[in-house]
């Protein structure tokens, strides 16, 4: 492989019909998240029920994609070809307004220039073979 020859990106692959949804709705370009219907907590990782009132009643709801960053680790080393080009690259935990976490790329910001509670925004990037995945860059707007 030279330089200049890289590996798309590999597209999620669901495991259930849980995460599914979830990466129909990225797709789409909206973030979202799970909704307890009986309680109103939200929950991410997608599970069967809610971890708050043990209801399994729950739905998708649209995130406004934003929140902090709550932490982060820098890969300097692809532990898979299909990332060689974009490393350094940071993965970030985002504490999203609805109250949960997510963990998703960096962009738009050089690494060493992140800090705790930094305001963040959810954006979406195309992978070559459909679909979009979810990074976040510095907010834009309060
Ligand atoms: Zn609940």
């Amino acid at each position: 492989m030279t330089d200049t020859q890289f590996i798309p990106n590999p597209a999620p692959q669901p495991t259930n019909y849980l995460d599914e949804q979830f990466w129909e709705n990225c797709a789409n370009k909206i973030l979202s998240f799970q909704c307890c219907h009986d309680c109103e907590t939200w929950r991410h990782i997608p599970r069967f029920m809610c971890a708050n009132c043990g209801s399994p009643n729950w739905g998708w709801r649209e995130s406004h994609g934003r929140g902090t960053v709550y932490t982060w680790t820098v890969c300097h080393m692809p532990m898979s070809p299909h990332f060689e080009k974009d490393f350094p690259y940071a993965v970030l935990v985002v504490d999203m307004e609805e109250g949960v976490r997510i963990t998703a790329g960096l962009r738009e910001l050089d690494y060493r220039e992140l800090k705790v509670g930094l305001p963040v925004e959810v954006i979406f990037e195309p992978l070559e073979g459909g679909g979009y995945l979810p990074f976040f860059r510095p907010r834009k707007e309060a």
